[in-house]
């Protein structure tokens, strides 16, 4: 177990010393950068870990996990914050609005009503991401631009959704650079619907291709496998 520790107390530092080096070959500040540890499938005790080396958001990408978690260390890490990346299912929701500090996949404007009616039961505001599909790419989820900016507005008509920025995850290719264009894409689309000031952030860059995304203004990383190892 203390090896495992040991283990991922180093691969973060590790992460975030690549994160503080792409921050600052793209003219950024490292604090501008949130590292999200994805610890989907991985024991509570690898997030113990992660918690112990100073890591505090940790991302989820099924609401029961999500939920199981969160309950399980909340006496013990009460400044841990949980983001869900998952795809949401509306029967799911209740798992995760008010346990989850940012949703990040949100795509439907019946996922935004049943978020608002489960935040507004917990008189909590729940902030949301828009999962993008900008190019095209047939196998993920996510939404175009026309109906990012159709969300945007039924966010900002209700009253316990919040809409902070934008997420995209584009497929896994052989040559990172190949991603550059998707979260241009993303960052294009985040200023034309109102800038860093409406939208501040954008959700992008994983295990592979996290330093071509910081490069292209990403404020969230989505970190796992160079954190916790494969699934
Ligand atoms: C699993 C997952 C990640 C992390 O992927 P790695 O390649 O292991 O870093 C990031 N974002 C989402 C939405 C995921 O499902």
């Amino acid at each position: 177990m203390s090896f495992e520790r040991d283990a991922i107390r180093q691969r973060i530092e590790h992460v975030r010393r690549r994160i503080a080096e792409a921050c600052t070959a793209a003219g950024r500040e490292a604090q501008e950068v949130t590292l999200l540890a994805v610890s989907k499938t991985k024991p509570e005790a690898a997030v113990r870990a992660a918690y112990a080396a100073g890591q505090r958001d940790f991302g989820e990408n099924y609401a029961q996990e999500l939920r199981r978690k969160a309950d399980a260390l909340q006496a013990e890490a009460s400044d841990l914050r949980w983001h869900f990346v998952g795809p949401l299912q509306r029967n799911k929701v209740r798992h995760v609005v008010g346990r989850a500090k940012l949703l990040h996949s949100i795509t439907t404007a019946e996922q935004v009503a049943a978020i608002e009616q489960r935040a507004a039961s917990l008189d909590v505001v729940q902030d949301v991401l828009l999962q993008l599909n900008l190019s095209g790419e047939s196998t993920k989820a996510g939404i175009t631009a026309e109906a990012a900016a159709e969300l945007v507005r039924r966010c900002e008509q209700a009253t316990h959704v919040r809409c902070v920025g934008l997420m995209t995850m584009p497929p896994p290719v052989a040559d990172p650079r190949r991603n550059a264009p998707y979260f241009e894409q993303a960052r294009r689309l985040r200023d034309e619907l109102g800038g860093p000031q409406r939208l501040p952030h954008l959700s992008m860059g994983m295990t592979d291709d996290f330093e071509v995304a910081i490069e292209h203004g990403a404020t969230i990383v989505r970190v796992g496998t160079a954190i916790f190892g494969g699934r």
